[in-house]
């Protein structure tokens, strides 16, 4: 590879990408990473960790309700966005820097800029005018959240990306979409105050996720105040004396200071130089690849959102770990996409690994046996909120294997974190049983669940 400047160029300093330059250069690579806008990519500068931070800014005000009940007394309490913002950003900007002093420490040369690919082997940086001849070639690119789809006045909405720089927070707020991102972003805005509504051309949100979680999100929403539009669409948006007037598809008109778009994500491909090394991206824009990231050019490979796998960040990582141990380090590793734990971070908040009841069904009949609680928390007691909290376990009748755990509640996403270790390694019902209760938790109820839940069907009398 002598004639090389570098053994790896990556394409794109977010999760993935980052993660496979620094294992490389572990395994004595010689790389190099082009990032066009900032070093952390999705997940750290627009996407997990500041929604996170929004997140825990607007559940403050159901702490301040619920220390009544205990005894606490918090008089007007106020929120003030700049402050929020101010010292999001800052911890944003720390992150960013940590990710270039990672990359720095692991000698990868960094290029501020965008870069292309112009040949198997080539990356072009445009901006600078360099061409760096490499031995492989990392796409990492992630994917951009899309106004779609086209209606007329929609470039008046924002995307996700322009939540984190409203330089206000809206009186009124209409949300479109109803996947992970506009999920969590109506719960943040209604926990901070925004008149919120929820738009979602379906009849209940998160299409995919268990029916019982759905049943419980929706009515959890309701009950926070969040008005949910379901089975309606955008058809149009206007400025209206200085707001913003949304026609839905049956004719009625929601008033908003803003509408954030969250119907979807695409993969960031467009001008990229793909079509010179001859891979041709699928229909929503994504780098088909095999199980080792490899695309239909040898020297060419793709982790990450830009590959539609599954779009997360934690999986981007292991795709790019995966990479640089297969390519780099003479240990050949395809990466698991079945089993992935994954949180909402909707308040209340959802945990979910595995397979939801109807997914189990589909695969396994009736061979499908269902363990349900749901329960007042015990905050809940004191606090006088009307609140619930839905567990669900979905277990293979003849093996006992646990082929789903479900979670609706405070902390769901720090329970089926551990969850998914006992799934991954493959825990039975009686695994779970026999596991001593940490009490007084919520938790508890998974390892006490007794009684299979069977749906009471009428009895035909003949
Ligand atoms: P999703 O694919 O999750 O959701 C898109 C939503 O938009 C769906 O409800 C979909 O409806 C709806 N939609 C799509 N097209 C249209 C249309 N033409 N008209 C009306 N509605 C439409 O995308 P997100 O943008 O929410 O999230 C992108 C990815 O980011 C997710 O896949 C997730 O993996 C990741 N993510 C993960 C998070 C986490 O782990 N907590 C947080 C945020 C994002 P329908 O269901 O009917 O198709």
């Amino acid at each position: 590879m002598s004639d090389f400047e570098v053994d790896l160029f990556v394409i794109g300093g977010g999760s993935g990408g980052v993660r496979a330059a620094r294992v490389a250069a572990g395994h004595g690579a010689r790389v190099a990473v082009a990032e066009e806008y900032r070093l952390g990519g999705t997940c750290v500068i627009r996407g997990c960790v500041p929604k996170k931070l929004m997140v825990y800014a607007g559940r403050f005000p159901d702490e301040f309700a619920d220390g009544a009940g205990f005894g606490w007394t918090v008089e007007n309490p106020r929120f003030d966005w700049t402050v929020l913002q101010a010292n999001r950003d800052r911890e944003v900007a720390r992150l960013e820097s940590i990710y270039r002093g990672l990359l720095d420490g692991s000698k990868v040369t960094t290029f501020d800029e965008r870069a292309v690919i112009d040949g198997p082997h080539a990356v072009r940086l445009p901006s600078s005018g360099r061409l760096v001849r490499a031995g492989r070639i990392l796409v990492a690119v992630g994917a951009t959240p899309v106004l779609e789809p086209p209606i007329p006045g929609g470039e008046l909405a924002i995307t996700s990306d322009g939540v984190f720089e409203l330089d206000h927070l809206p009186g009124r707020i209409l949300v479109v979409g109803g996947g992970y991102i506009a999920v969590e972003f109506a719960g943040i805005f209604a926990g901070l105050g925004s008149r919120t509504t929820l738009l979602h051309r379906g009849e209940k949100l998160l299409r995919g996720f268990d029916e019982d979680l759905r049943d419980a999100l929706c009515a959890a929403y309701r009950e926070r105040g969040i008005a949910l539009e379901l089975g309606n669409t955008l058809s149009k948006v206007e400025r209206r004396d200085g707001a913003l007037a949304a026609t839905l598809a049956d004719g009625r008109s929601i008033e908003a200071d803003t509408i954030l778009v969250a119907t979807g994500r695409r993969p960031n491909t467009r001008g990229l130089g793909l079509e010179t090394v001859g891979v041709a991206t699928d229909e929503v824009g994504a780098v088909p690849v095999d199980p080792y990231s490899c695309t239909a050019c040898p020297s060419v490979y793709a982790v990450g959102d830009v590959t539609n796998r599954a779009n997360l960040t934690p999986i981007a990582i292991r795709e790019g770990h995966a990479f640089a141990d297969t390519v780099f380090g003479g240990r050949p590793t395809a990466v698991q996409h079945d089993l992935i734990p994954t949180a909402v971070f909707s308040t209340p908040e959802i945990g979910t690994v595995g397979l939801g009841e109807e997914a189990a069904r589909l695969r396994h009949g009736d061979d499908v046996v269902i363990f349900k609680a749901s329960f007042r928390p015990m905050k809940a007691t004191l606090s006088g909120r009307d609140e619930r909290t839905f567990m669900k376990l979905v277990v293979q009748g003849s093996t006992d294997r646990v082929l789903g755990v479900h979670v609706v509640g405070h902390d769901a996403g720090e329970i089926i974190q551990m969850a998914g270790i006992a799934l991954t390694m493959g825990a039975t019902k009686a695994d779970f049983d026999r596991t001593v209760a940490v009490h007084p938790t919520a938790s508890e109820e998974f390892v006490t669940m007794r009684t299979p839940f069977v749906v009471k069907t009428p009895v035909a009398v003949g």
